[in-house]
């Protein structure tokens, strides 16, 4: 697909000033922002455009090799470049999230100087159910990894007594230029990870990091009809942000467990009936099980394996619908075994009465007799 002009991603004209560009991107962010769309990969796909847009527009240098040479000459991926893998091509969504915070919410933080903001990592937990509970829903706690400040230091990450020192790489920054090519690129500095602090005599009890990781209760809501491999996210309880930056989510994702009797496609349930060969036969009325405790089925008649029946609204309502759907009962006939010799003589009485008097008794193999006859001939 064909990169879109970045001037006409930010909606500005070629002239557009410093402020123009930033009033634009903030803008594009605050719309587009994956927060505000959840689950939306067009809306993801827009806001990357657009930080990607300002990045280059907002850089003077950037700005100065676009307008003179398109993208090629600011994408790190085309040839000639010259800029190698490095700098602000593989900006990935974690980068995403943490310049918009940065520019909208950081205040002084962003690109331009001053630590970088990131937001915390997504989280995802997983939760088994069975299939009662999926259909009811229900409520439940669990224990997800939570951060705290560390006591010892006061999340500064420094021995009690020293402090953070101001980064020695960086100058506080944050960020460092090097020089590629005849382009620079700015990036997180490698010594501070963008904190622009360098800790150099850190705390023993966080290891310097800050924060201890301990363990919290948290409530959730398992809506009724929810099926496997759906997600409840959990806003903010993710992962800290980095320097201030907003915490990541959690993500509760559903695994139905096995069930014993019934196999759910969707909304609908199904499950296997085993019946004596006898009823088969004769017909009769059958206990089924449902969810919502015992049903029933009147077999009619010569039912064969195979045979299908319906017992309409006895599967699970979804999380969207306004009716459950349907439980389907298969029938498998059985074939009696452990026959005493008495039995065995009714049985062979009862085979030989069949082939008297021309009816046909069986439908199946009847037509698979000539079927078969068919083939070979
Ligand atoms: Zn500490
Ligand atoms: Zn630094």
């Amino acid at each position: 697909m064909a990169k879109r002009d970045f001037y006409e991603v930010l909606g500005v004209g070629k002239n557009a000033t410093d402020d123009e560009l930033r009033k634009a991107y903030r803008k594009l962010a605050m719309k587009y922002h994956p927060d505000r769309n959840p689950d939306s990969k067009e809306a993801e796909e827009k806001f990357k455009e657009a930080k990607e847009a300002y990045e280059m527009l907002s850089d003077p240098e950037k700005r100065a090799a676009y307008d003179r040479f398109g993208h090629a000459g600011v994408d790190p991926n085309a040839a000639g470049a010259g800029m190698g893998g490095a700098g602000m091509g593989g900006a990935g969504f974690a980068d995403a999230f943490g310049d918009i915070f940065g520019e909208i919410f950081g205040g002084a933080g962003g690109r331009r100087g001053g630590p970088q903001v990131y937001r915390g990592a997504d989280l995802k937990y997983t939760l088994e159910i069975s299939l009662e509970q999926a259909a009811t829903g229900f409520d439940t706690e669990i224990r997800v990894p939570s951060w705290e400040n560390c006591d010892t230091c006061k999340g500064s990450g420094a021995k009690p007594g020293t402090q953070p020192q101001t980064c020695s790489t960086c100058g506080g920054n944050g960020a460092v230029r090097m020089q590629q090519g005849f382009f620079s690129v700015q990036q997180t500095c490698p010594t501070c990870h963008g904190s622009g602090k360098e800790i150099t005599d850190p705390c023993v009890a966080c290891d310097g990091v800050g924060r201890i990781r301990r363990n919290k209760t948290l409530q959730v809501k398992i809506p009724a009809g929810i099926d496997d491999g759906m997600r409840i996210r959990s806003a903010g309880n993710g992962e800290p942000g980095v320097n201030g930056g907003p915490p990541g989510d959690l993500y509760v994702e559903i695994h139905l467990k096995q069930h014993s009797i019934f196999q759910r496609d969707g909304e609908d349930l199904h499950c296997e009936l085993t019946i004596p060969f006898t009823t088969a036969a004769l017909g009769g009325d059958v206990e089924v099980p449902t969810l919502s405790g015992k049903g029933s089925i009147t077999i009619p008649e010569g039912t064969q394996t195979g045979k299908t029946f319906r017992l309409r609204g006895k599967g699970i309502k979804g999380i969207r619908s306004s009716y459950p759907g349907d439980l389907y009962c298969h029938v498998a006939v059985e074939t009696p075994v452990r026959l005493s010799e008495e039995q065995k003589k009714l049985l062979r009485q009862f085979e030989a009465s069949l082939s008297q008097g021309g009816e046909k008794h069986s439908p199946k193999s009847d037509s698979w007799t000539d079927r078969v006859k068919n083939f070979f001939s």
